[in-house]
């Protein structure tokens, strides 16, 4: 059962070849087992996951199931989910139960799905490689010494293990693609405004974007179905026709499913700073592309080195501002000993915040601060109107984008924590993007010696279907995608 995609999931319930209950408890089981290697999961309730399992079922038995009706499902610790702890790998929401569900929980809800868990991830989602969670790191399943990408890297390594079948993540630089590339999967980060980001804890939310987590396109598709949507409690969201992301993947094609596709190739993307052996695997996948049907062409983004400074002066910004609102009055961590409401604040802001929120408090309160505004804050916002034009202009002559998805493969714990430049460069090739605005997907393209590579690949805005089933195609044509990690074998339960 852990090999199977969600279509495969889906008629095993609907024909009664397992019980949504049977399938949620293989999947706590298998939790239950590895997790402790792995700390992937920061909060499992069997309890609960079992009682929406039972609902599923008897939905099923109603014949009025859909795609993920009774599907396990994990979901990143920065959705809140109404009585679950949500803590967004933070101290200072270690003692939060939400009472309220993010509108991506309760878009799942009502497709039935069950809530498997809440994954681990770097502390209000600030990193790359899941060391800066209260909860400590997550390991790579590939390679328990190295980290699985970040901040979405507990649900990477969840899905990875196959200790859920799919998973949400979000991505503001690059969480959903880098964790995706670092642990061999297939992750999307939609155009900014398709999923909705209320109940989804704020960092930057001019760049915030929920999205899937799995272990192929069609399945991404799936959830994506599942996730996006207008929704008037956002005020980022777009009201848009309501989309089949399947769509183009679920059309039949021929021998070259790709002919007349204009692949953007940016110089930017293929000179030095990526490793050897990631931009070898990259290249075979081009390579495949063109067998397909595709045709490659050179393109520049003339500002794309700006990408990170501007990130690091716009993401900071917004998240002083939007981190403001943990102050230990009304949830969260309180400390315990004060002297006045300023000593309050203080010391609770002390102790419920790590190393990595604080100095991101720090650049974004002095990039925002008077006299400072104009040369930093501004500054970046007109870098990130300069690299969006590099993207409407590339797309004047490509239909998608691609390139590495991160420089290197996943790399040891520890390796980059003490230096925030290199742990900030990770995130290169996929930071502006989010700057952009634009649709980006990572996939599995190969192995570097035991490790996975992913390929990136952008779209125009709303082109996730189109990206979607570039991607696809690519799976149809090569098994990269279905590798999995060894020593997370089938269980006795199945
Ligand atoms: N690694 C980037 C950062 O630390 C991006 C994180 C994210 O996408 N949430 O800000």
């Amino acid at each position: 059962m852990i090999e199977r995609n969600l279509t495969d999931l889906a008629r095993a319930l609907a024909t009664k070849r397992i019980s949504s209950v049977e399938l949620t408890r293989l999947y706590l089981d298998r939790i239950s087992r590895h997790n402790p290697q792995l700390n992937a999961f920061i909060t499992v309730d069997p309890a609960a996951s079992l009682a929406q399992a039972r609902a599923a079922d008897e939905r099923l038995a109603r014949g009025d199931g859909g795609p993920l009706t009774g599907i396990p499902l994990a979901h990143k610790d920065i959705f809140c989910a109404k009585d679950w702890l949500t803590t967004c790998g933070s101290k200072m929401l270690s003692n939060f139960v939400s009472p309220y569900d993010a509108t991506v929980i309760a878009r799942f809800k009502a497709a039935g799905a069950v809530l498997l868990g809440k994954t681990n991830m770097d502390e209000f989602a600030m990193g790359s490689s899941n060391e800066t969670s209260f909860y400590g790191a997550v390991r790579n399943p590939w390679q328990p010494e190295c980290v699985p990408g970040g901040s979405s890297g507990g649900s990477a390594a969840a899905v990875a293990a196959r200790l859920a079948p799919a998973a949400t993540g979000t991505d503001t630089g690059g969480s959903i693609r880098q964790p995706a590339a670092l642990c061999g999967l297939t992750g999307m980060k939609p155009t900014y405004g398709v999923v909705s980001r209320y109940g989804m804890i704020a960092f930057a939310s001019s760049l915030d974007q929920a999205g899937p987590l799995g272990r192929s396109a069609a399945d991404c598709a799936i959830l994506l179905n599942a996730m996006a949507g207008f929704d008037e409690r956002d005020s980022t969201s777009l009201d848009r026709p309501t989309e089949d992301y399947s769509r183009a993947i679920n059309t039949a094609s021929g021998a070259r499913p790709l002919a007349g596709l204009k692949i953007g190739l940016p110089a930017e993307f293929f000179g030095d700073g990526c490793h050897p052996e990631v931009m070898k695997q990259v290249d075979a996948a081009l390579a495949e592309y063109r067998s397909l049907g595709a045709d490659t062409v050179a393109i520049r983004l003339p500002n794309m080195s700006l990408s990170v400074a501007a990130y690091y002066v716009i993401a900071p910004a917004e998240a002083s501002s939007n981190l403001a609102r943990f102050d230990g009055v009304r949830y969260g961590h309180r400390a315990s000993d004060y002297r006045d409401l300023d000593d309050m604040y203080c010391k609770t802001r002390a102790q419920g915040f790590g190393a990595e929120v604080k100095r991101r408090i720090l650049i974004g309160t002095y990039v925002l601060s008077h006299g400072y505004y104009d040369a930093y804050y501004l500054q970046a916002q007109r870098i990130r109107r300069l690299i969006a034009n590099d993207f409407v202009e590339a797309f004047r002559q490509c239909d998608v984008i691609a390139g590495p998805t991160s420089p290197s493969t996943a790399f040891r714990l520890g390796e980059k924590a003490a230096d925030p430049v290199q742990m900030y460069l990770s995130d290169i090739y996929t930071i502006a993007v989010n700057l952009a605005g634009l649709p980006g997907i990572s996939i599995p393209c190969g192995l570097a010696g035991e490790l996975p590579v992913g390929l990136q690949l952008i779209g125009n805005y709303f082109d996730e279907a189109r990206l979607l089933d570039v991607a696809h195609r690519y799976q149809q044509a090569s098994d990269w995608h279905l590798k999995s990690p060894t020593g997370f074998g089938e269980c006795s339960a199945t």
